[in-house]
């Protein structure tokens, strides 16, 4: 999945590892933001840098840098200690132009969200000194106004798979990562006349309906490998597909927004803390009750967890999230993931049998 980044536009780009991001601050800053997923493949070189106890998503980003297949600016959000070694590493080991770790808090409320604040505001100062371009009030609400088309898209998406629109494998997983590679424009002009399964009255199209909670996948084969089973995804639950969009109705203010530049900075920051929480924030209540919703609204008959190894905020509170779900009489598989499918053989047993008992 690297697609988007060529050596030509590469310098107009600004990568991104991490969805508490500010996106729209990159765009106001005349950057094109691309998510970095991953070179293909082996991350022999990366863990050479990294020890290999670490996310193997960090890894497979670093390859990406090593690899030569990512911008010249790179904007890490510190969600994770994982992260920050990749920051750390990227300075030290990959030639880029711009590089800058953003602090991001465990909390949404209080001082965690001024601490944000500041933060946000030190990104769009950093970005200023790069390009050299002033992030003004109204390169920011046109940037939120894009952003805002690209999310509400996607959160359309989402609701019409929980309602039962059934696409296959591959195009779920699609749509949200081209909503984190391609140029809003882009993607509004490509996803903004679908409909999505309009009129799939009377539920689900025909498979077991699931939802799947986790961090990434690398690919859609475990989307595939449920519709091979008979089952239809109802729900994916993912940092970088349904937990992705931040400017929704639920937690953008509709406009006016806020006039000047500070306002907008600070509108953003609380966007962002006040989204879907990921299970490396405190409110994991919010969390556990997310994917509660998405089970019940959905109907569905099984929940599949797909943590990537060694990533301690996913599973620290898979557990506790587990034993909620299991509570409410809904089954449950885990497949922890090395973000690669080379156990694709195992993985399909266990979803058959999961499969098969739902
Ligand atoms: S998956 Fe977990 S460990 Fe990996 S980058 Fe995300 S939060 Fe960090």
């Amino acid at each position: 999945m690297v697609a988007g980044i060529g050596t030509d536009n590469r310098d107009r780009q600004a990568g991104w590892v991490c969805a508490y991001t500010p996106l729209e601050i990159l765009l106001a800053a005349g950057l094109e933001p691309v998510r970095l997923f991953g070179s293909p493949g082996g991350t022999e070189d990366a863990d050479a840098a990294l020890n290999p106890n670490i996310c193997p998503y960090v890894r497979a980003c670093l390859q990406q840098g090593l690899d030569g297949r990512a911008p010249a600016a790179m904007v890490f959000a510190g969600c994770c200690d994982g992260i920050r070694r990749l920051y750390d590493a990227w300075s030290y080991c990959c030639q880029a132009d711009f590089t800058f770790l953003m602090d991001v808090p465990r909390a949404s409320l209080g001082g965690s969200a001024a601490m944000y604040n500041n933060s946000v505001g030190r990104l769009a100062s950093a970005l200023e000194g790069y390009t050299g371009r002033e992030i003004t009030a109204r390169g920011l609400r046109k940037a939120i106004g894009a952003r805002r088309e690209v999310d509400g898209i996607l959160t359309g998406f989402s609701e019409a798979m929980v309602r039962g629109y059934d696409p296959p494998g591959e195009e779920s997983l699609r749509i949200y990562t081209d909503a984190q590679e391609l140029p809003p424009a882009d993607f509004i002009s490509r996803y903004s006349s679908r409909g999505w399964g309009d009129g799939v009255a009377g539920g689900r199209s025909n498979g077991k309906p699931v939802v799947i909670t986790g961090n990434l996948l690398a690919s859609g084969a475990l989307l595939e490998m449920i519709g091979d089973c008979g089952g239809s995804v109802a729900a994916l639950d993912l940092c970088s597909a349904g937990r992705f969009p931040a400017l929704t109705p639920d937690t953008g203010e509709a406009e006016p927004y806020p006039a000047d530049r500070n306002g907008l900075l600070s509108y953003l920051a609380r966007a962002y803390m006040s989204r879907t929480p990921c299970p490396r924030m405190l409110e994991s209540t919010e969390r556990h009750a997310h994917v509660l919703k998405l089970v019940i609204d959905s109907g569905a008959r099984g929940v599949i967890y797909v943590p990537l190894m060694f990533c301690d905020s996913f599973l620290y509170d898979l557990p506790r999230l587990k034993d909620k779900v299991d509570a409410a009489g809904i089954p449950g598989l885990v497949l922890v993931s090395d973000y690669r499918d080379d156990n694709e053989g195992q993985m399909r047993t266990r979803v058959e049998a999961f499969m098969e008992m739902l």
